[in-house]
């Protein structure tokens, strides 16, 4: 894919959003490796399974290719801040790119939300409130984004919410996840990606990115995309088992921080990828993909969230239907650092043996 001689995602400024080169914000983003298993291919009986460490973004998880674009975008247009709602990896990632070009950004959350994700927005020093309610009533959430259209269009500031519904501009930043696998594997792309699906932004992205790089590319093929959902918030692989546009509605039983959104904002997007034939949908319960959040890290040294560990109990799931074989060349998106959520690590530490004290003596011969 065309490259200019910038670093990270700027490197492909030719097929992203026209900013200038004083307003194109970077911490380091993007450029991440695509790594090969070398344990848990050969368990599995996968010749060649990768993974793509989204995990060594700056903020930890790919959203920050999307708060690069976003942020860069927003100065571009000479907006005097930005504001935006989030679960947790989104905000943490704009408020480290928002401190980086010294725009304000305003933030509100769920009550509920992760005390550990809720640190990373602070230390970023976004200024966040915890919206009362909100998360539980649809009249709060609704409310919410009135406020937020309301002061964004009243002060200047640039909406950045990480789907393709909200900001189709700073969503282009997920593409470059596509044209860095088709770069990775000597301009080639793979059999099938499986992606963790929350809102469907990711997913929605990776679809694009390939989209660009089958039209640039001479011969280059446009791989199979796996949807990934937990099998307690699965409204959009449940549509597609349907033969349906459009995710089916019901609420969220799942545990998996990051995938617990019942309103896949971009979910109708994932729908036409998956319903023209390019891909297809997993939905696993969660207590798999705790499992292999745990042997991930004991077996190939990743340590990521549940949310990506999601896509390898989906690998698992599709080897034995068939649906991938031993010679694919299958990747999985780890979209995020296991730091994110320290309780899914300390659940973990607690299965283990307790780490022993002893006198250094009691050791030598
Ligand atoms: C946001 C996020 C997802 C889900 O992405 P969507 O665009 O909502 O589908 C998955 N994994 C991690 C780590 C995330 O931060």
């Amino acid at each position: 894919m065309i490259r200019s001689n910038k670093s990270g995602i700027w490197k492909y400024e030719a097929l992203l959003p026209n900013i200038s080169t004083d307003n194109q914000v970077t911490l380091g983003e993007g450029n991440t490796p695509l790594v090969k298993s070398r344990n848990i291919g050969r368990e599995l009986g996968l010749n060649h399974l990768y993974y793509k460490l989204e995990s060594a973004n700056p903020t930890g998880s790919y959203k920050d290719r999307i708060a690069a674009v976003g942020v860069s975008w927003a100065l571009e247009q000479g907006k005097e801040a930005c504001i935006g709602t989030t679960s947790g990896n989104a905000g943490a990632s704009i408020a480290a790119y928002a401190a980086s070009s010294g725009l304000p950004y305003h933030l509100l959350v769920l009550e509920s939300i992760l005390e550990a994700k809720l640190m990373q927005v602070v230390v970023y020093d976004a200024q966040v409130k915890k919206i009362k309610g909100f998360g539980e009533s649809a009249a709060v959430g609704s409310k919410v984004f009135t406020y937020i259209d309301e002061q964004s269009v009243k002060n200047n500031w640039e909406v950045l919410i990480t789907a393709f519904k909200f900001n189709p501009t700073a969503m282009m930043g997920v593409k470059t996840i596509s044209y860095e696998l088709f770069n990775d594997f000597g301009g080639q792309s793979p059999d099938a990606v499986f992606i963790p699906v929350g809102g469907g932004g990711l997913f929605t992205g990776i679809a694009k990115g390939f989209e660009d790089v089958v039209q640039h590319e001479k011969d280059a093929r446009f791989p199979s995309l796996v949807a990934v959902q937990s099998a307690g918030c699965s409204n959009i692989v449940q549509a597609w088992k349907l033969g349906e546009a459009e995710p089916v509605p019901g609420d969220s039983t799942s545990q998996i921080s990051g995938l617990q959104v019942p309103n896949s904002l971009d979910g109708k997007e994932v729908l036409e990828v998956l319903n023209a034939g390019n891909g297809w949908g997993e939905s696993v319960p969660d207590t798999s993909t705790w499992s292999w959040q745990e042997r991930l890290a004991s077996r190939d040294g990743i340590l990521c969230e549940p949310a990506s560990a999601i896509t390898m109990a989906a690998v698992e799931q599709a080897l034995q239907a068939g649906r991938i074989h031993k010679d694919s060349v299958v990747v999985c998106v780890i979209s995020g650092a296991g730091y994110k959520d320290m309780g899914r690590v300390q659940a973990i530490v607690n299965t283990k043996n307790e780490v022993p004290l002893v006198e250094i003596d009691s050791l030598l011969s």
